[in-house]
């Protein structure tokens, strides 16, 4: 059936929509009045007696092709158990106003079909019956109650097509994170192999030139790197299952800040270090955890700003009894846009993808690692000014 007209059957109201729908259609078809009013009457009958015990029907009115001939369909739909017998009036009225007239349903579904035959002389074909529809399509509401309810139909219309679109990106972003873990498990078999073979032939006895020992030590670094990049891919995929495992101790927060600095500044040698720490504090925190927030945070400051730039971190006690720990450059700095990006899980500002290496990865899992320490992280950045990252960690009373 093309369907030209619906109109779900709520209440008393629809009945007048569905009386002076089916008329008009009708009426369009180039029906005499007499047939109009039987059709209009047959639809309006049933829509009453659906009404009476249910608010979920459908009426929908279309033309209905068999071979060469056409009818004028209304059919009626409802997901309720309705006995309707010869003893409702209504429904059995309609059954003597329409030619061919049949309740058909299972499983809870049903849907009443009333057929009318239309004369050949109407000369209907596919163009007339698709300007019959656009007119119904455009036509004005025919009442405030209309208008109201077409409002309501567009908005859960809308809703409903959000609601899709949602459920597909998460999928997609399923599939992704179980490709991620996937592939991040199948790199690392052969990466700690590679690894330890590296490692092996650096420890031989056999007299080795000091050019291939030059290349193992660099087969070594590249290979820490590409393992760092494969235990990131590793993290967000566990991240995405909520399976992020913390071994939590509590730690002097100020010589667990000096240690990692220490490591950093032996990393980023043509970046100065400076550090200005608050009060000591104890936190619990799983220390190999704190130690990849500290590193992407600093890896990330030396990366986005000019060499012999300095980095400076701090520590402070706020009132509400968390240490705020800062991390300052003088960079590139971002815009207010990137800003709002930056924590989300493969975001690479427009302007540094061509000019600087990442995946995007760190800032999401630091972000992970610092709420699920109780924290917050958060960031201050004017471009080509330079950012300052601050992440907050609750102080614990000492044992
Ligand atoms: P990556 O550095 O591998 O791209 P991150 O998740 O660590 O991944 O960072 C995400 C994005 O945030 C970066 O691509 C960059 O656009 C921006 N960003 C992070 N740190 C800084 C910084 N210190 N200065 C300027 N931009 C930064």
């Amino acid at each position: 059936m093309t369907e030209v007209v619906s109109i779900s059957l709520e209440n008393e109201m629809d009945l007048v929509l569905a009386h002076k729908r089916s008329m008009k259609v009708a009426e369009k078809l180039g029906l005499t009045v007499a047939t109009q009013t039987t059709f209009a009457t047959a639809v309006s009958e049933v829509a009453r007696a659906i009404i009476e015990y249910t608010d979920n029907g459908t009426l929908a009115i279309g033309i209905e092709q068999n071979k060469t001939r056409y009818a004028l369909k209304a059919n009626v739909t409802f997901d309720s158990e309705i006995k309707l017998t010869a003893g409702n009036e209504g429904f059995y009225y309609a059954q003597k106003l329409v030619p061919e007239f049949e309740l058909a349903g299972q499983n809870g579904a049903y849907v009443i079909d009333m057929r009318l035959g239309l004369p050949r002389s109407l000369k209907l074909d596919a163009a007339k019956i698709k300007l019959l529809r656009k007119y119904f399509q455009e036509e004005e509401p025919l009442n405030p109650y209309e208008e109201i309810k077409r409002r309501n139909s567009h908005l859960n219309k809308l809703t409903a097509e959000q609601e899709e679109e949602l459920k597909r990106t998460k999928l997609i972003d399923e599939k992704k994170t179980e490709f991620i873990s996937i592939a991040s498990h199948e790199l690392k078999t052969p990466l700690t192999v590679l690894k330890a073979f590296t490692q092996m032939a650096q420890a031989t006895k056999d007299p080795v030139s000091e050019r291939l020992r030059g290349l193992l030590h660099k087969i070594d670094l590249q290979s820490t790197k590409l393992n760092s990049l494969v235990q990131q891919l590793l993290d967000i995929s566990r991240a995405e299952n909520g399976n992020l495992h913390y071994a939590m101790q509590q730690v002097k927060l100020n010589s667990f800040i000096v240690d990692q600095l220490a490591v950093m500044q032996s990393i980023m040698p043509n970046h100065s270090v400076s550090c200005a720490l608050g009060d000591d504090a104890d936190v619990m925190i799983d220390i190999l955890r704190m130690e990849q927030v500290f590193s992407n945070l600093l890896g990330n400051a030396a990366k986005y700003s000019r060499i012999n730039t300095s980095v400076e971190v701090s520590s402070s006690l706020n009132s509400e009894g968390y240490i705020i720990i800062s991390v300052k450059d003088h960079g590139i700095g971002m815009s207010a846009d990137t800003m709002k990006s930056i924590f989300d899980k493969f975001y690479r500002a427009d302007d540094v993808s061509k000019t600087h290496a990442g995946l995007g990865m760190g800032l999401y899992i630091a972000s992970k690692i610092v709420t699920d320490h109780g924290g917050k992280i958060w960031v201050e950045s004017k471009e080509n000014e330079g950012s300052t990252f601050y992440f907050t960690l609750p102080n614990c009373e000492p044992a």
